[in-house]
């Protein structure tokens, strides 16, 4: 395809969070971006979301390097799907295990970068992926949230959805349940594309057009990573802030 790709990430603890419960990396050899907001008491949620990371990524190195190339996008949802389920049950087995690790969970967002010019974005829970593509952002990812059922099912207006009490209820996440059931969906990649992996933190303090204004603008991918960080931190920072941006360049 020609094509290669550029990743910044940057996480924050905000201004009234005493930890950061967020979880971030990213793989350029295995064309991987990942985002998970934990939850829990103590430091449970940390933990959550920095085993939901690290368990996928060691999970598909491990599928790659097994499984010959070239394979198809089917198979690497599979894989996706297999090595998220493995994280999950690794976190639900812990919460039950560890008395301090007791009701962790974990959102999850990733983007994977498959030969085929194609990108698969998974995830569960209210962390979402966004694209940049000439200028227009679209959101990829749908909440799996209390707050998203209700304007599904036509019970909010417009105004109720800014007051809504359990914006940051969640109806899906890792460690939960023995099994959790990821959204899979694949993208046609466009050279220029600007991907960006967020955790509510960001979209609860910036809104949709900040956000494209801040992609858009000029000026490289570790700018625009802090300027989203520095604008969600303006705006009352409630909760920890985390984005990661790949970028698909052409030689
Ligand atoms: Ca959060």
């Amino acid at each position: 395809m020609g094509m290669t790709y550029a990743f910044a990430g940057l996480s924050d603890v905000g201004r009234l969070r005493q930890n950061n419960e967020d979880s971030v990396l990213w793989d350029s050899a295995l064309g991987l971006a990942i985002l998970a907001d934990g939850m829990g008491g103590y430091n449970a949620g940390e933990v959550a979301s920095r085993m939901a990371v690290e368990h996928v990524r060691d999970g598909l190195h491990r599928w790659q390097t097994q499984t010959p190339r070239p394979y198809g996008l089917r198979q690497l949802k599979r894989a996706l799907a297999t090595c998220t389920d493995e994280a999950n049950r690794a976190i639900f087995d812990a919460a039950h295990t560890n008395p301090s690790y007791a009701g962790m969970g974990t959102t999850l967002v990733c983007l994977s970068l498959a030969e085929e010019g194609r990108v698969i974005v998974a995830h569960a829970g209210d962390s979402r992926a966004y694209r940049l593509r000439d200028g227009a952002l679209t959101q990829l990812t749908r909440d799996h949230s209390l707050l998203q059922e209700q304007v599904d099912a036509g019970l909010l207006t417009p105004e109720q959805v800014h007051v809504f009490g359990y914006r940051n209820f969640i109806t899906r996440a890792l460690g939960v349940e023995d099994t959790v059931v990821l959204d899979i969906h694949d993208f046609d990649v466009n050279p220029g594309d600007l991907y960006l992996l967020c955790s509510d933190g960001l979209t609860d303090m910036v809104d949709d057009a900040d956000i494209q204004a801040v992609l858009a603008s000029s000026g490289d991918l570790p700018g625009k990573a802090r300027t989203l960080v520095e604008w969600a931190n303006r705006n009352g920072g409630r909760d920890n802030v985390t984005v990661l941006l790949t970028e698909v360049q052409t030689p």
